[in-house]
């Protein structure tokens, strides 16, 4: 068995999507990237990358190349476990941390854990997922950003 972290950050923005672990989340604001700045989704694919030490998403999606301009993550999650699979290895579990002042994210869990795993190739009970508030503190708490950390556990298969 093999384990790898990933962390990402994307700042927010008023009137464009949001969209957390490949589900689109009705809110006044939304996160900004290059793809579809699903940042849970991004630490998840980092923590992923890492436990097989194959690099990180930058190296794979290059933010700036036109391939990739408003990307699902999904698919690149997708991508991301064909990786693996090509480098001899599947899923174990994984475990995800969104810190995220507001919306309450609860009523989503279960469809991000059964998108992701969707994704993956893997069952959605491979996948935790906790969501946070920051306490009003920081960057999260202003409501100017949120955060995800992940851990991943892949196995030879
Ligand atoms: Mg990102």
């Amino acid at each position: 068995m093999r384990i790898g972290q990933g962390y990402d950050v994307h700042r927010l923005a008023s009137n464009i999507p949001l969209v957390l672990g490949g589900i689109s989340i009705p809110h006044h604001q939304g996160l900004v990237g290059w793809s579809d700045a699903d940042v849970l989704t991004h630490a998840l694919m980092d923590a992923l990358l890492g436990a097989a030490a194959l690099g990180d998403i930058g190296t794979h999606f290059p933010p700036g190349d036109p391939k990739y301009k408003g990307v699902s993550s999904l698919s690149l999650l997708s991508e991301v476990g064909q990786l693996l699979k090509e480098n001899g290895y599947k899923v174990g579990n994984a475990d995800v941390t969104i810190a995220a002042e507001q919306p309450k994210l609860a009523p989503y869990i279960d469809a991000m854990r059964i998108a992701l795993a969707g994704a993956l190739g893997c069952m959605p009970d491979d996948i935790g997922i906790q969501a946070t508030t920051s306490e009003k503190l920081g960057f999260v708490g202003r409501e100017e950003g949120m955060v995800a950390w992940a851990i991943a556990a892949i196995e030879k298969i």
